[in-house]
């Protein structure tokens, strides 16, 4: 064999071997960073439309339908039975579960309540940790209950930006499972997403299984729909006593009342049981002792509406007109985050051209715009994945360091996109050699 037909032979192994170390690291870091196209494609497919409940209940081993629309969800169902796992019921007061006269009514209050059972309905008893106000003179917690409801409260999303404030909504669940692209539509407008039960119903009057059933299947509902896992809660008609709070606290949750006077009393509107004009009249009152206040107030109202949305314009202009600053829960009580839970930061995407060295680095566009659920001067926190691309929730509560989490983030995000680039070239620039 003479030389020449030594490097013949030698070369095409040599860059046969070449190909093979190049095509597996650039395989490697394709994987790695979730670049593989065939996957990309599909898992886009798969999670374009989130408003289909059997893909992403199936995609989060969700076994049960959602609950209906104005129905107490089921507690026989393997989701519940393991929530209901969840809670220690020795720290659970056993305290009757209240008589209503009608399902979905606010209970009847009895002649005698315990002070001991700190019921709000019926003694007005709100506990240390329950959040009736804002702790700064003329903070206004802002806050609209009761929807999403198409239309209404698009009209109230376009108000409110239009001022460029921001607002808690109590939503739902059944209300969200209607319409869930509201849900990402509050977020886009920069709102704070909170939970105000599934339906709807007196919570002192459910079992403890319905309770949990109706604050879980609510989480669930949002956190599927958008990535964001909810911290507040609003009982229905403040219905609470400390057997819901006990439950609602080791699920995570803080509970928000309102201040004391500041209920707009919107929702009579819809009753007929009061007019515009009476609602402004009982405002002004109110509003003429704000300079008196030291701390801030939380108020009621709704958006389930088209009246409501203008009587909110006019209470808002009202308010800021005595040098009130409304805005969400979260800025009210000084919490960067809101959610217990936030989407991960976006995809990233490898662009690598054919047998050239990859050039460039290009973050996937947010499903979801960042929420301003988080204070003012903070950077804002990572955009909405689409659903499926979020881990299954973890079963226990977490309050996350604010600070640290989006530390975390963002260098975890740098770390990838770096080690990424580097694989890719290390994989391309052995193809290169090889060829
Ligand atoms: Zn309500």
């Amino acid at each position: 064999m003479t030389a020449s037909e030594k490097r013949s032979t030698s070369t095409p192994r040599r860059s046969k071997v070449l190909l093979w170390i190049g095509s597996a690291a650039l395989a490697l870091a394709m994987v790695s960073c979730g670049v593989n196209a065939g996957d990309s494609g599909s898992s886009k497919k798969k999670i374009r439309d989130p408003t289909k409940g059997p893909d992403l209940r199936k995609m989060n081993g969700q076994v049960s339908a959602w609950p209906g629309y104005g129905e107490k969800p089921e507690t026989n169902t393997p989701e519940v039975k393991a929530w209901v796992k969840e809670v220690d019921w020795s720290k659970v007061p056993k305290l009757p579960i209240r008589k209503v006269k009608h399902s979905g009514d606010p209970p009847l209050c009895p002649d005698h309540v315990k002070d001991s059972d700190c019921w709000w309905t019926c003694t007005g008893c709100h506990a240390p940790d329950d959040i009736i106000d804002c702790p700064d003179t003329k903070a206004w917690g802002l806050t609209y209950d009761d929807g999403p409801e198409p239309q209404i409260t698009e009209r109230l999303l376009k108000m409110l930006g239009e001022k460029n404030y921001t607002a808690t909504m109590f939503v739902t669940g059944m209300k969200s499972s209607q319409a869930p692209y509201l849900l990402k539509e509050i977020l886009s407008h920069g709102h704070h997403l909170a939970s105000h039960s599934w339906s709807h119903s007196g919570m002192t009057t459910l079992t403890n299984e319905e309770i949990v059933a109706e604050l879980k299947w609510t989480e669930k509902y949002i956190f599927d729909h958008t990535g964001y896992r909810v911290k507040y809660f609003r009982p229905p008609y403040g219905d609470i006593d400390n057997r819901v709070r006990a439950i609602a606290r080791q699920l995570g949750y803080k509970i928000v009342i309102w201040t004391d006077g500041w209920d707009s009393q919107d929702w009579q509107l819809e009753e007929h049981t009061i007019t515009e004009p009476q609602i402004v009249k009982l405002w002004k009152g109110e509003l003429g002792d704000v300079t008196k206040r030291r701390r801030g107030v939380v108020t009621l109202e709704h958006d389930g509406d088209r009246q409501f949305v203008n009587v909110a314009r006019t209470l808002l202009e009202m308010g800021i007109a005595k040098g009130m600053r409304p805005m969400d829960i979260p800025k009210c009580v000084h919490d960067p985050i809101g959610y217990r839970e936030v989407p991960k930061p976006a995809n990233t995407t490898l662009v690598v051209p054919k047998k050239e060295a990859p050039k460039k680095v290009v973050a996937a566009k947010p499903a979801v715009p960042a929420p301003v659920a988080v204070a003012k001067k903070e950077p804002p926190p990572a955009p909405a994945p689409e659903p499926a691309v979020v881990e299954e929730p973890k079963e226990e509560a977490i309050e996350p360091e604010p600070v640290k989490d989006q530390g975390v983030n963002a260098a975890g995000s740098r770390f990838t996109v770096g080690s990424l680039v580097t694989a890719c070239t290390l994989g391309a620039l052995a193809i290169g050699l090889a060829m």
